[in-house]
């Protein structure tokens, strides 16, 4: 048996460049992942997949993205053999934070080792772009500019460490109203990725955190003023800066130190009945091989 982590990631920025021919929309976004994550264990069994979560409600079966990611490699492979996959969730679902993304990326990463299928991190990224544009993000990890539909990786210098704090409003924000919103209204600002990887390149943790951009965050906090509340809370306990990751809706702030971030995280429980966790930024994947 075998244990694999999948981190969740926030996005310190996310630009939309326009449509694509394909319907998906070319995007150009810094990614950096993160210290939270959801743990899945993987068995050999003879045939098949069986899974197991702890989430009542999500769907347990090969509509998974776990499943899928174990059916897809099987498949492709010719392995013979199955895996039985127990999925440990902690990522808040439908976030903003990539969870199903993040499970994916871990069964590849595990059905890769559990079979000796002798796979590098890049081969196993062309399998995930199969299933969802940020997988491959999530299979390499650290910090990566996506182009494309977000499957076109460039490694940046990992950045200096902050500690995040990730708030999860009990509200839900489906990914295509989000892009959709952002077609018809378009955004009030777009980030600067040159700049941003400059800063990220100098080490500048004031000048990273001055950047965060996210171009659909002012169409989806016009729907759900909240976010704009969590984010002027983080502010106010300290933040470096806040902002919401991905297709939303949860709402990230970066700090400086451990001790500023559990005083955020302790004043948003105190506030509201958001899910709220404390992480750090993580490193890249080692590659097994
Ligand atoms: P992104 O940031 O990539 O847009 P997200 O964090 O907003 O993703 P997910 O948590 O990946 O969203 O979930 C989106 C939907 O995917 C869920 O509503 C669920 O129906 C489906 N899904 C399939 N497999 C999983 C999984 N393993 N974990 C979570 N959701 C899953």
């Amino acid at each position: 048996m075998i244990t694999v982590e999948g981190n969740a990631k926030i996005n310190l920025t996310l630009d939309i460049l326009g449509k694509r021919p394909d319907g998906y929309h070319e995007v150009s976004m810094v990614m950096q992942s993160v210290s939270l994550h959801d743990t899945v264990k993987l068995t050999k069994i003879p045939k098949g997949i069986e899974l197991t979560l702890n989430v009542p409600g999500l769907e347990a079966d090969e509509r998974n993205l776990a499943w899928r990611a174990a059916a897809l490699l099987l498949r492709e492979r010719q392995v013979e053999g199955g895996v039985r996959i127990e999925l440990v969730k902690r990522i808040p679902v439908a976030a903003g934070l990539a969870g199903g993304s993040a499970d994916a990326a871990a069964v590849l990463r595990g059905v890769n080792e559990l079979y000796g299928l002798g796979l590098t991190l890049p081969e196993l990224c062309s399998y995930g772009a199969k299933l969802g544009s940020d997988i491959p993000f999530c299979i390499m990890g650290g910090t990566m500019l996506a182009t494309g539909r977000g499957e076109v990786l460039k490694e940046l210098e990992p950045v200096p460490e902050f500690w995040v704090v990730l708030a999860k409003p009990k509200i839900s924000v489906s990914t295509a109203w989000a892009y959709q919103n952002y077609d018809e209204q378009g955004a009030e600002a777009h980030p600067d990725n040159a700049a941003i990887c400059e800063k990220i390149k100098a080490q500048d943790r004031k000048g990273i955190a001055s950047l965060l951009c996210n171009v659909l965050e002012s169409v989806t906090i016009k729907q759900y003023p909240v976010i704009a509340q969590y984010k002027g809370w983080m502010l106010e306990k300290g933040a470096l800066a806040s902002m919401m990751s991905g297709s939303g809706p949860t709402v990230f702030g970066l700090f400086a130190d451990e001790k500023a971030a559990s005083e955020a995280a302790a004043y948003l429980r105190s506030r509201t009945d958001a899910d709220i966790f404390v992480c750090q930024t993580t490193g890249k994947n080692e590659n097994q091989n």
